[in-house]
């Protein structure tokens, strides 16, 4: 281990080379959208892209987006077979692939063109995670599991902002409760440091907590009330984006990802389908922040502002079950040390500290 950690240290160390997308641009409407989307395409030589999405509403906006030379294809599921499928069309005779939608199309479009090495572009049609902008994809193995993998860092992001402001509010609060999961990720990795059993990596660091900050100081309320700003959409784009990039800086998700991730993984393989991605990970933040001795109340009314009270009741599993969830929590992902690994804390302590919580 300490060999992996001299290493992990050398190559912080040494001169890096990441990538970082070319273009961030965010506009008002369809025809702004379009327009900016055949700019960028020029911009990078592409002229016969291969355009994903989902089947119903990004791909709304894919036939109003009516890219010169684009062929279309639906992304079914988020499968390794799917990614292969995908791969096979775009690497046929095409020359970037534009995924447009949410979670699964954007997903799959990164790892497929990982596999082809073609350029990847995201029009984002929902801000419900930080996968938008990051070098990483969750792809559902052939054995059936849930991984996450090395995937290609976007050359450009181009969202309409009355697009995202439109999807169901669900959306935009998971995106919050993502960013919110920077909070404790980097307190887990300077734990992690502090055990030597990880590096951190200074300017992943800086950029996970200055995602976090665009939203923080915000007034978060009318998320509460079941509407997304463009304002707050903006600043939500931006933050997402900023998270990926310090996973690309990173080399890895760890800038964004520690232990209320883990406790977030738990709920999917022992009562899958909870609720979102980012709902369940601002459940985590709460429990990890409790055992990293943070502000609670902060991370607590920052999930009331924005009106996840799911995350907040502990989406009413009980203190019991719970604790069982979380107990498990570091087993989904050996080798990511946190806050659970160093206190090892029991499930009848776990029982106490959630109770107490919720
Ligand atoms: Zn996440």
């Amino acid at each position: 281990m300490a060999d992996e950690i001299n290493q992990l240290v050398a190559a912080i160390a040494s001169k890096r080379q990441i990538e970082l997308p070319r273009f961030l641009r965010s506009v008002e409407g369809s025809d702004a959208l379009a327009a900016e989307l055949a700019e960028v395409m020029t911009a990078i030589d592409s002229g016969s892209p291969l355009m994903v999405s989902g089947a119903s509403q990004s791909a709304a906006v894919c036939n109003d987006l009516a890219v010169a030379g684009a062929a279309r294809e639906i992304v079914r599921d988020n499968t390794r077979a799917e990614v292969e499928r995908i791969a096979a069309v775009a690497a046929r005779d095409h020359d970037a692939v534009i995924a447009v939608g949410g979670g699964r199309p954007i997903d799959v479009a990164k790892s497929a063109a990982m596999l082809t090495e073609l350029p990847v572009v995201v029009v984002p049609t929902q801000l419900s995670a930080d996968g938008l902008a990051s070098p990483i994809s969750v792809i559902i193995n052939a054995d059936g599991e849930v991984v996450s993998e090395r995937s290609a860092l976007p050359v450009a992001v181009i969202a309409d902002l009355e697009t995202v402001a439109a999807a169901p509010i669900g959306f935009a609060r998971a995106g919050v409760g993502d960013l919110l999961g920077n909070r404790s990720a980097l307190i887990d990795w300077r734990i992690a440091a502090d055990a030597g059993e990880d590096a951190v990596d200074d300017f992943a660091a800086l950029l996970s907590s200055c995602a976090l900050l665009l939203i923080e100081g915000l007034d978060l309320t009318p998320l509460g009330r079941g509407e997304l700003t463009i304002e707050l959409a903006r600043r939500l784009l931006d933050g997402l984006v900023l998270s990926g990039l310090a996973m690309e800086i990173a080399g890895s998700s760890r800038p964004c990802s520690g232990s209320e991730h883990l406790i977030s993984h738990a709920l999917d393989r022992f009562e899958p389908g909870t609720a979102t991605h980012g709902e369940q990970v601002a459940f985590g933040t709460l429990i990890s922040t409790q055992l990293q001795g943070g502000d609670v109340a902060a991370v607590r009314e920052m999930i009331a502002a924005v009106g996840m009270k799911g995350a907040l009741s502990g989406f009413d599993l009980g203190a019991d079950r719970l604790a069982e969830i979380v107990g498990f929590a570091p087993a989904t992902r050996p080798g990511r040390f946190t806050v659970l690994d160093r206190d090892r804390p029991s499930v009848t302590a776990l029982r106490g500290l959630i109770a107490q919580l919720l």
